[in-house]
């Protein structure tokens, strides 16, 4: 009989898990069926989606956001990395008990370890960030030998809780805390991990570039396509070795998988598997990278730019609009222009979602300039537009601007493609 897992979450429509799964299942030869399970934003919708589940015959799932709390809440029998974590990623039913596990800090350590080959005995490690995901990965760090970790949180009381909470269990491990901004001028780390989800909003926990030793590598647990804001940081510090959270994501699926099903899939057999059908990207002595922007990832960039600043002109009052910064090069000018434009219309989640879109076109433009120059005049068009609130005339002004890129994108993609330096830029 095929045996049913699936993972849970909300939004989870564009999980990777049910095709990671699927290669698992394929090379180990295993009957089964892995399905997404979507379980709303409704109180009580993860309990019932759970409930059902295990009324229609499920032996597992996989737990991603926002139900890892929840997770482990409903489990009888929860193992120490669960436990400590304060969160479940993976649970398994047997007859009237439902066991927890947490396999992302083990994922983790096995992607540095055995994907991206550092030895993580003897390390001195900075953790940025203190929520769940470096919770997560505090014990298993520990665990494979760690010397050293240090949180460094936005929120400095935060780091300093976990600190007191977790030292105890750390086994040989130094553990220390405190705030983003209060890193001693003289520390450095051998492993620069990014656990916030600050990439996600287009930011970047700010890390002195002398805090990554030489030779350090820079690990970003988020992944989306190309280099996230923090990997283009430790880039620009200098950092040779940078990872995203991809391979991380497969590890530890492997360690759910063997859960369940008694025997450890190969993830480099799944990992290439991945990487050949384009949903990862190998970079050779790198590691497993989300993937670079294609052709039409970037005509989606501009279209959704334009559409956000369409709803932008649409809700600002025109006299409010006007250009608040003093020229600059061609790029700021135009970043300038448009966050001018998502501002006046005082919505900060508008705001957020046009910093997160011009931060990952930034680096597009960069390899655009290679194909057309920088359209100056039409920049200094949209700018006196804004400036003297012709709304409709600047509408039609950023159509064109937005139709001419899409236009050029496969072109701008062809010369990414061509030059390994500009896939890294990006
Ligand atoms: P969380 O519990 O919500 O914690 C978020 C952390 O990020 C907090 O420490 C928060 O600081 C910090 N933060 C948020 N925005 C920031 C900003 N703009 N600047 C500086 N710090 C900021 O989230 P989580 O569960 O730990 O997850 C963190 C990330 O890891 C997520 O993006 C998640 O997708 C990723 N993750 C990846 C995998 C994988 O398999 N690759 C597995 C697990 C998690 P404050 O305390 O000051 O608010």
């Amino acid at each position: 009989m095929t045996d049913r897992y699936a993972v849970i979450g909300h939004p989870i429509a564009h999980s990777k898990s049910p095709l990671i799964h699927g290669l698992f299942a394929q090379a180990t030869g295993q009957d089964m069926r892995y399905d997404l399970i979507d379980a709303g934003a409704e109180p009580g919708g993860f309990a019932r989606a759970l409930a059902a589940f295990r009324a229609a015959g499920g032996r597992g799932m996989n737990v991603t956001l926002p139900f890892k709390l929840e997770a482990l809440a409903a489990a009888d029998v929860a193992s120490a990395d669960a436990r400590l974590a304060g969160a479940a990623n993976a649970l398994r039913f047997e007859g009237e008990h439902v066991q927890a596990q947490n396999f992302d800090g083990l994922g983790l350590v096995r992607d540095i370890e055995v994907n991206l080959a550092l030895p993580l005995a003897g390390r001195h490690v900075l953790l940025l960030g203190a929520g769940g995901a470096t919770r997560g990965a505090l014990l298993p760090l520990a665990r494979a030998g760690v010397a050293r970790i240090h949180i460094a949180n936005r929120t400095a009381a935060k780091a300093e809780a976990l600190v007191a909470e977790l030292a105890p269990h750390m086994r040989d491990c130094a553990l220390s805390g405190g705030g983003l901004d209060a890193l001693a001028p003289g520390e450095v780390f051998d492993l620069v991990l990014n656990a916030t989800s600050a990439s996600l909003d287009g930011a970047t926990p700010p890390v002195p570039a002398h805090a990554f030793a030489p030779g350090a590598m820079a690990y970003d647990m988020v992944y989306g396509r190309g280099l996230t804001p923090f990997l283009r940081l430790a880039q620009q510090a200098g950092v040779a070795r940078l990872a995203d959270g991809v391979g991380m994501l497969v590890e530890q699926a492997a360690e759910a998988f063997a859960w369940w099903r008694g025997m450890r899939p190969d993830t480099r057999e799944a990992l290439a598997r991945l990487a050949g059908e384009g949903v990862i990207e190998h970079r050779p002595g790198r590691g497993y990278f989300a993937p670079s922007p294609t052709a039409s990832d970037i005509a989606d960039l501009y279209e959704l730019h334009r559409r956000l600043t369409h709803w932008a002109l649409d809700a600002a009052p025109a006299p409010a609009l006007r250009v608040a910064e003093a020229p600059s090069p061609a790029d700021l000018r135009l970043e300038i222009l448009y966050a001018t434009i998502a501002a006046a219309a005082g919505a900060d989640i508008l705001t957020r979602a046009h910093r997160r879109v011009m931060l990952q076109l930034r680096p597009i433009r960069a390899v655009e300039r290679e194909v057309q120059p920088a359209d100056l005049e039409q920049i200094a068009r949209q700018e006196r537009l804004l400036a003297t609130g012709r709304v409709a005339e600047l509408r039609a002004e950023v159509d064109a601007y937005h139709d001419g890129r899409r236009l050029a994108a496969p072109a701008v993609f062809a010369v990414m493609r061509r030059s390994g330096q500009s896939i890294e830029r990006i």
